[in-house]
């Protein structure tokens, strides 16, 4: 059956641990560093109390690779990223989720990457002949509105048609024909996005940001358009913040909490499905928005190449270790 048309191929599903560097605030305050990268796993020492008193245990994670405080962003593409070029100009689909609590790294991560894609997705092109046409849309997603990042936050609507195609209607596509012009829409859509992070309460450690790269090779109408999804998502210590007074808040955190929950059982449905028949997995995709709007990269009966990579950002901080705890085990299931 179609379904089962990747089960060849490697595996779907890499997932990257990143902790940075201890801030020179966080210096400045005598924070001790809890996060230590061991080859490609990643050590987290947590302060427990148990009937013993209180200790610290070490949680250990693997990975496919962990990055610490010396990794640049060089290093995270080549591992990461550097393969879903090649797989989006040949028609396939990559998505690269940055998941972490609100100031583990997601955005440096993310925007570094940007850049390295920039160079990368033009000068493969160009040796390739260039006969590739690109497009470039931004999203964010606060609650359960989706807005545009190229269009001054307008308000969008996700429509899935009776086909099961899912598309943003009136989200402005730009065509991009150059690394610098990429480049400055990211700028854009990334400042936009700071500002009103500022104007109103950090709403970017609330939202997602969604960058959707596509590309259509115009020489061979017959290879489908290829895709790559960068997603900075919201701070994944929001879902657990109960505290909230705000209704508004609140329902923006519910939203969060259930978006990032089904993106995982997505990824991991998406992953089961890939190595063993299809036919009684379920993709919860429709329960939430980020999902609804990602559905192409969940889809079983597409024909077309995926890859995913998740990298999750855990702080240095020791007193953050039990949001690392979190988001380790997070991403424990899609390994
Ligand atoms: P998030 O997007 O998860 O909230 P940021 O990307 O904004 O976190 O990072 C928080 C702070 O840490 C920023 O000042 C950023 O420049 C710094 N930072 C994050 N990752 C690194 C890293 N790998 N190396 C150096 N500084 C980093
Ligand atoms: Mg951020």
């Amino acid at each position: 059956e179609k379904e089962n048309s990747s089960s060849t191929e490697a595996r779907e599903i890499s997932v990257y641990l990143r902790t940075r560097p201890l801030l020179p605030n966080e210096i400045e305050r005598n924070s001790v560093n809890a996060a230590v990268v061991h080859g490609d796993d990643l050590i987290l020492y947590k302060p427990e109390i148990n009937y013993k008193g209180p200790r610290i245990s070490p949680i250990v994670t693997q990975a496919d690779a962990s990055f610490g405080p010396e990794d640049g962003n060089q290093r995270v593409y080549q591992l990461a990223l550097a393969e879903l070029i090649p797989l989006t100009l040949g028609g396939g689909l990559g998505s690269v989720f940055a998941y972490g609590q609100t100031g583990s790294g997601k955005t440096y991560t993310m925007s570094g990457m940007q850049e390295l894609v920039a160079a990368d997705v033009f000068r493969l092109a160009e040796e390739r002949g260039g006969h590739y046409e690109f497009k470039f849309a931004a999203f964010e997603l606060l609650g359960n509105d989706v807005r545009d990042l190229l269009d001054n936050r307008k308000p969008l609507k996700i429509l899935e048609d009776k086909f099961g195609n899912v598309e943003v209607p009136d989200a402005k596509d730009y065509i991009v024909t150059s690394k610098d012009q990429y480049l400055q829409l990211v700028t854009a859509a990334a400042a936009l996005r700071a500002t009103e992070s500022t104007l109103k309460n950090d709403t970017s450690s609330r939202s997602h940001a969604v960058y959707r790269l596509t590309c259509r090779n115009t020489r061979l109408p017959s290879v489908k358009e290829g895709t790559l999804y960068l997603l900075d998502l919201a701070g994944s210590e929001s879902t657990r913040d109960s505290k909230e007074h705000d209704k508004a808040r609140l329902l923006e955190t519910r939203e969060i909490n259930r978006s990032l929950m089904t993106l995982k059982d997505c990824i991991r449905s998406r992953a089961l499905a890939s190595t063993r028949s299809s036919a009684h997995i379920h993709i919860p995709y429709r329960q939430s928005k980020l999902t609804l709007l990602l559905k192409d990269a969940f889809e079983l009966s597409a024909p077309r190449h995926c890859r995913t990579a998740v990298i999750a950002h855990v702080s240095p901080n020791l007193l953050d270790a039990s949001h690392s705890a979190n988001t380790l085990k997070y991403v424990a299931p899609l390994k």
